[in-house]
């Protein structure tokens, strides 16, 4: 694959470019982007050869778009009324059940793959794209029987070159599971961020107190809201249940302080360290 297209010149976006380049320095990486600046920037920091036009999608040979969902769902039909028959085409989003949908009977359906890998940091933009984000990060796949097996392949090939990890799952599933581990963790940073900063107007001593527990714990509060609105907004019903949990586990938890039950605080938290074993698992 020689003709590569990425449009959404950012960390995901960007962070692919730079791996396939160095996977194939015979390729050129075309940018597209809806911000100048940011193409600058791409060019600037060789994360892209060339800026392109939706015109030259045709030379494609592999198309990845890397923008926000909500852009996404509207520039993926785009893309695929531009595509040749053998470019692969697949988006990265976080979100996966409304993009599956509305390509559904797109004639040209079997050139695209869902995917979403599960890898990022809280930066954006294309001084964010990083060398190597994707090795030993999981890459999750939805509806691959829609996609043609020869394109299937070369997609494979790229991620396994990449180092990644490939999980099969239907994008309802994908939805609802991505829900907990990854949007309520952004919600529960955020708004943890908001209590602090309220309370901070009136003791600026707070920050002058905040150790490293409390800034990796908010650390994903630093996140794009350009990029994390329209995935709640996609994902509305998923997210409200999993902050339903949420709110009903922090008022438990709240409410055994009230009772001065501290046995049963010492045990909530005690079953809770397990997490250490799910996530020693997970490395
Ligand atoms: P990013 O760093 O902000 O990059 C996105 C780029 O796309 C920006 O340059 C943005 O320009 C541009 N853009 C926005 N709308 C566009 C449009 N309609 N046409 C062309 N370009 C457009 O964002 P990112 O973190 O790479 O996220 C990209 C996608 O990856 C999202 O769908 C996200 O759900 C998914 N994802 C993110 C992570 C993560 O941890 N960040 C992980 C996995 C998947 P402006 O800045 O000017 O809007």
């Amino acid at each position: 694959m020689n003709n590569i297209f990425i449009i959404g010149v950012g960390l995901i976006g960007g962070s692919f470019a730079l791996d396939i380049k160095k996977l194939n320095p015979e390729s050129t990486i075309y940018g597209i982007d809806k911000s100048e600046a940011h193409l600058e920037e791409a060019m600037a920091l060789k994360v892209i050869d060339k800026t392109a036009q939706f015109e030259d999608l045709q030379h494609a040979d592999l198309v990845i778009l890397s923008i926000p969902v909500d852009a996404a769902i509207n520039v993926l039909p785009k893309v695929l009324d531009h595509v040749s028959d053998n470019a692969i085409v697949f988006d990265v989003g976080s979100t996966k059940e409304d993009i599956c949908a509305k390509v559904k009977n797109h004639p040209k359906r079997r050139n695209y793959l869902a995917v979403h890998p599960i890898a990022g940091t809280e930066h954006s933009g294309p001084k964010a794209a990083l060398h190597g984000l994707y090795k030993n990060k999981t890459n999750i796949i939805c509806e691959v029987e829609d996609t043609a097996f020869k394109l299937q392949e070369k997609a494979l090939k790229l991620f396994l070159d990449l180092g990644m990890r490939i999980r099969y799952m239907n994008p309802k599933a994908h939805d609802k599971h991505i829900a907990y581990v990854s949007h309520l963790s952004h919600i529960s940073a955020f708004m943890l961020g908001k209590t602090v900063i309220d309370k901070e107007k009136n003791e600026r001593d707070i920050f002058d107190m905040a150790g490293s527990g409390f800034e990796s714990t908010v650390r994903l509060a630093k996140s794009s809201p350009a990029m994390w609105t329209p995935i709640f907004q996609q994902n509305k019903a998923n997210v409200i249940e999993t902050l339903e949990e949420f709110i009903s586990n922090l008022n438990h938890f709240k409410k055994l302080m009230q009772d001065d039950d501290f046995e049963s605080v010492y045990n909530e938290m005690e079953s809770t360290n397990y997490i250490k074993d799910i996530l020693n698992g997970i490395k």
